[in-house]
């Protein structure tokens, strides 16, 4: 690692990251925080204000994480902020019913159509795993078909990204996810619907459930194509599956009503996470009043949580959807559109070879001439430059998603002062990209 390749140093993150390392595995409770992608100092922030991060060092950056996705609105926005300050007085946690959760689920309810009912859980991973049990308790099958390059969480069965080709059983992705685990879970290549077909006639009265990312970011942008989405609803209902839109990351981000408000396709279970928790730990599964009837104690299907609709989360997650109206989605939509003509300008003005990607206000770029339909396709790009282009804007403070396989989140506090700090790092970082080799 030369000096040239991670040209600002960061001592009091680097000290951070030593002592983390000391207690935590690898220094990050959560892999891709560690920087192994891109190699460098992980920046250990202590504040976020608006667009913007302050790390341990004193250096402030823009941000095009956001917290992957949920501050929507930018950093410490005062009125999430009042509303949780005025939900903590009250008290942290009840273990009890209490009206927040009544108020978000209401909320969530009213903007998302084929959510007819929800359950309010902590993090979009058990949002997924409770999601896929219940289609299965629902269904009394046990397969269920996942898209490779979709994240879902770190869920056992959903962990299984390994194996190709038609109705081939996945291998285990990890160790400690057992083959029987794996077993139940087919893999198939994202945007392939006949894949899907061949799979479904292969285990006839077998699969419990299609999940897959309503637009995936988890392998950068991959936007479904025209059809898809409508396919895997069409095959679910003709095979007595459930079809499964994973909106963790789109929901109450790519629209009011998440995906489904730009494409319309009703799926019959849905998970949220991120937005709608206001950056604390809220997250749900719904949709079919008649599935979710199966879900304890109505039903059979276990599911429990003792901060589950915890009263700070709901609280943070129902100022911010308020606030969440036509005008804050315009607002984001358009900064997002203005940074990605900037990038694209120039990676143009470089000659580097890229495709950016978009669903809505979420973007990424790949480095490769080509369309990126699949999984495949966004391990084909140059990964190599994208190291490069990440550091030198890192450099000049702007911070990227530390690896090339994550979409990039705007939120309506990135104003013109930010934006303009971007344009101005953007040409060293495509000449760095331009420069870079393998
Ligand atoms: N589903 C999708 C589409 C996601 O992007 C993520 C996380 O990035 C998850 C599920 C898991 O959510 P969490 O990290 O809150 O467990």
């Amino acid at each position: 690692m030369s000096e040239l390749a991670y040209p600002y140093e960061a001592p009091a993150s680097q000290a951070l990251f030593d002592r983390a390392a000391a207690v935590t595995p690898g220094g990050v409770n959560s892999p891709v925080r560690a920087f192994g992608a891109v190699g460098g100092t992980p920046r250990f922030m202590v504040s976020g204000s608006g667009p913007y991060l302050t790390d341990a060092d004193g250096r402030e950056y823009v941000d095009l994480v956001c917290s992957w996705g949920p501050m929507i609105l930018g950093h410490a926005h005062p009125e999430v902020i009042a509303a949780v300050q005025e939900a903590v007085a009250r008290g942290t946690s009840f273990g009890t019913p209490a009206e927040g959760e009544v108020a978000l689920a209401e909320a969530m309810v009213e903007r998302v159509a084929p959510l007819e009912e929800v359950r309010l859980v902590s993090s979009g991973t058990e949002a997924t795993m409770s999601a896929i049990r219940l289609a299965r308790g629902f269904t009394r099958r046990t397969k269920v078909i996942k898209f490779a390059g979709c994240y879902h969480g770190h869920v056992d069965s959903l962990l299984a990204a390994a194996g190709s080709g038609v109705a081939t059983f996945a291998l285990p992705d990890t160790p400690g996810v057992t083959g029987a685990q794996a077993s139940d879970t087919i893999v198939l290549p994202y945007n392939d619907l006949e894949a899907v077909h061949a799979a479904f006639a292969a285990h006839p009265g077998e699969i419990a459930c299609v999940i897959t990312e309503a637009s995936p970011g988890n392998m950068g942008v991959v936007p479904p194509l025209p059809g898809f989405n409508q396919g895997l609803k069409e095959a679910c209902a003709a095979n007595g599956a459930l079809f499964v839109s994973d909106e963790v990351m789109t929901g109450f981000r790519t629209s009011r009503a998440g995906w489904y408000g730009v494409e319309g396709v009703v799926p019959d279970l849905m998970t949220f996470g991120k937005v709608m928790g206001g950056g604390f730990p809220a997250a749900a599964f719904g949709g079919r009043a008649d599935v979710m009837a199966h879900l304890a104690p109505a039903g059979p299907v276990y599911q429990a949580g003792t901060l589950s609709g915890n009263p700070v989360a709901t609280a943070a997650g129902l100022a911010q959807l308020r606030l969440l109206d036509d005008a804050a989605y315009e607002k984001v939509d358009a900064v997002s559109a203005q940074i990605q003509s900037l990038v694209t300008e120039a990676l143009g003005k470089e000659g580097v070879a890229h495709t950016l990607q978009t669903a809505c206000n979420m973007f990424s770029v790949f480095f490769t001439d080509r369309p990126v339909r699949n999984y495949e396709d966004a391990k084909a790009q140059e990964s190599f430059r994208f190291t490069a282009f990440f550091h030198s804007l890192l450099s000049n403070g702007v911070y990227l998603p530390p690896s090339s396989f994550e979409s990039w989140f705007v939120s309506a506090a990135h104003d013109e002062r930010a934006v303009q700090r971007i344009a101005d790092a953007l040409p060293a970082a495509a000449r760095a990209a331009a420069e870079a080799t393998a």
